[in-house]
C-alpha cells in the first residue's frame, strides 16, 4: 500500500492493513513473520510532513543469537513517525526544528511505502541481542553441541583448570 502525498492533501487516509505470515521477511533478515501483521493507523499532512501513527501487532520467529534456537517473539508496537520529502534537505537549516531530529525520516518520490514502514518498526522492536533465556550458554564454538542440553568433550578440555575435578564431570 503506497501512501501518497497527492491523496493525503486532499484527505487523511486510515489504515487497516494486515499482511500475511512472511509477507514483512526481509531478505537475509533476523526474523520471519510467524503470523500476520495487523497494522492500523492514521496518515495525514501535516505542513510539508507526512504524520503517520498508529500501532502493529505481530509474532515473529527469532533465532537466539547464542545458540540459534527458534523461538516466538510478540511484537506490539504504537508508532507516531514524521516524514519529510527528501526534497527539503536543501532547506534544513530554514525549517524550525521542534521535534526531536531522532522522530523525523524522509521520504522520496510520491509518497511512503507502507510495507517498508512497517518492516522498519518491526525491525525496531527487536532488541540489539536476542536470547532464548538471560543464561543461555550457547553452541560450543568447536563442535557446535547447544550448552544448554548437553555437554561436549571440546568443552571440558577449554575449562580444564585447577577447579575442574570440583565439578563432579
Ligand atoms: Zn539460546
Ligand atoms: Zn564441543
Amino acid at each position: 500500500m503506497l501512501i501518497t502525498r497527492d491523496e493525503l492533501a486532499l484527505h487523511p487516509i486510515t489504515v487497516d492493513e494486515t499482511y500475511p505470515a512472511g509477507e514483512i521477511d526481509e531478505r537475509g533478515g533476523r526474523f520471519h513473520q510467524a503470523q500476520p501483521l495487523e497494522v492500523h493507523a492514521l496518515a495525514e499532512l501535516s505542513g510539508l510532513e507526512i504524520r503517520i501513527q498508529g500501532r502493529l501487532e505481530t509474532r515473529l520467529e527469532v533465532e537466539c543469537d547464542r545458540c540459534i534456537t527458534l523461538m516466538e517473539y510478540p511484537v506490539k508496537r504504537n508508532f507516531d513517525l514524521y516524514y519529510r520529502p527528501v526534497s527539503s534537505i536543501a532547506r534544513e537549516e530554514e525549517i524550525e526544528i521542534s521535534r526531536d531530529e531522532l522522530d523525523v525520516a524522509f521520504y522520496s518520490g510520491e509518497g511512503i511505502e507502507l510495507a517498508d514502514l512497517v518492516r522498519e518498526q518491526v525491525i525496531l522492536s527487536l532488541p540489539m541481542k536476542i536470547v532464548c533465556q538471560p543464561d543461555c550458554r550457547g553452541l560450543c564454538p568447536i563442535c557446535g553441541t547447544n550448552l544448554n542440553w548437553e555437554t561436549c568433550q571440546c568443552q571440558r578440555l577449554e575449562n580444564e583448570s585447577p577447579f575442574a575435578s570440583l565439578r563432579g564431570q
